[in-house]
């Protein structure tokens, strides 16, 4: 049985954003048209039933990560009542996390946070001009101004220290690596995590020429500098990760280094489901069984042969990769990063010359340091 370190738990299936680089709305996938806007009283009650059963079939506790759409459109009545259930259905060993856009993060939103020990994080790109270039609501409005204020008032509130776990930005290549990060730091983030624009090998990402251009290598390693460089920095985990795989530590970040998360999808209508990010590489890529917390014990699921092919495919099997001396390091990359058409998922992954350049400019700063990685 695959042991499953995450739980996305799709609350509600729309959102207040319109962000242009969206897997869920923007990728041409149409499946969320099909999902009930809000996680229903009665599939919160299955979900939180079964992943109880799921935590003691497997010994031990996850993580279970509100996620959508954007989470916080379910309502404080509902989400009040999520956060009940689930804390009282899931052993001490389990954690509740809030990934949201931070728009509707109300006081009375906090409040519910800090009574269930949900931790939070924020999504925001960088500064103003950064993050309203690409993250504006449905009106065609800008958002920054609400996500700071949201912000604020997380760090504002008196359990603001221990709910307010980070923030999640992806990378702009028309941004100065140096003021997003200055930006993220000043408002506060215990820790900042980058997400590369998607794409595969037949759509390139944003801002990338060709395979072999390294467009997001040369920002991530001018991040690394000014990262480096500062004598009290803010985490970056990704960096942080690649740098502890490189003096030979373990990573915790999905899509790097080799080691593979158990992560369990489950939609509004309490279905389960693939992660999202697959379907910026293959639209409606779903599974074939149809499984729900309405009509399965999630052990059946995660014990079935098509549930460990899947988590299977996020280790590298291209001969590329496989002979690489940086392997341990890159992993091979997301799988959604590595499809073709003609090849599958048996690519390298489309940031395989961003990786590189990146991990040899780290190789290079522990050189200055004196030390061989
Ligand atoms: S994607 Fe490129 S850098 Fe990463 S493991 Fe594969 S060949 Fe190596």
């Amino acid at each position: 049985m695959t042991a499953i370190d995450t739980v996305l738990l799709k609350v509600a299936s729309r959102c207040n954003l319109d962000c242009s680089y969206c897997y869920v709305y923007r990728m041409g996938d149409e499946g969320w048209r099909t999902q009930p806007k809000r996680m229903e009283p009665s599939v919160t009650i299955a979900v939180a039933e079964r992943l109880a059963a799921l935590a003691a079939a497997q010994a031990r506790g996850f993580s279970v990560v509100f996620h959508g759409g954007e989470p916080l459109l379910i309502g404080a009545l509902r989400f009040l009542e999520l956060c009940r259930v689930l804390k009282k259905a899931l052993p001490f060993d389990s954690a509740l996390h809030l990934q949201t856009n931070g728009v509707l993060l109300t006081d009375e939103i906090l409040s519910i946070c800090a009574e269930y020990e949900v931790g939070i994080s924020v999504s925001i790109d960088g500064p103003a001009a950064v993050h309203d270039r690409h993250r504006p609501d449905r009106r065609g409005g800008a958002s920054h101004g609400r996500v700071t204020a949201a912000i604020d008032r997380l760090r504002a509130h008196p359990a603001g220290a221990s709910l307010f776990t980070g923030v999640l930005a992806v990378v702009d290549l028309q941004a100065n690596p140096a003021s997003v990060y200055a930006f993220l730091k000043s408002i506060g983030a215990p820790s900042i995590d980058f997400l590369y624009r998607d794409g595969h090998h037949d759509v390139l990402p944003v801002g990338k020429a060709s395979l072999l251009s390294t467009e997001y290598g040369e920002w991530m390693s001018q991040l690394l500098d000014v990262y480096l460089a500062d004598p009290k920095p803010t985490r970056i985990r990704v960096l942080d990760d690649m740098l502890k795989l490189l003096l030979g530590g373990k990573g915790e970040k999905e899509g790097i280094g080799l080691n593979s998360y158990g992560i369990l999808v489950i939609d509004t209508d309490g279905s389960v489901n693939k992660n999202d990010t697959l379907k910026s590489a293959r639209s409606g890529d779903r599974f074939q069984t149809s499984w729900s917390v309405l009509t399965h014990d999630l052990s059946e699921v995660v014990s079935s042969r098509e549930f460990a092919a899947y988590h299977h495919a996020q280790l590298p099997v291209a001969p590329a990769c496989l002979a690489c001396s940086d392997l341990r390091v890159c992993g091979g990359g997301m799988p959604a990063h590595r499809w073709s058409a003609s090849n599958g998922f048996a690519n390298s992954s489309v940031f395989c010359a961003d990786q590189r350049y990146l991990i040899d400019s780290m190789r290079a700063h522990l050189a200055r340091r004196g030390i061989a990685a």
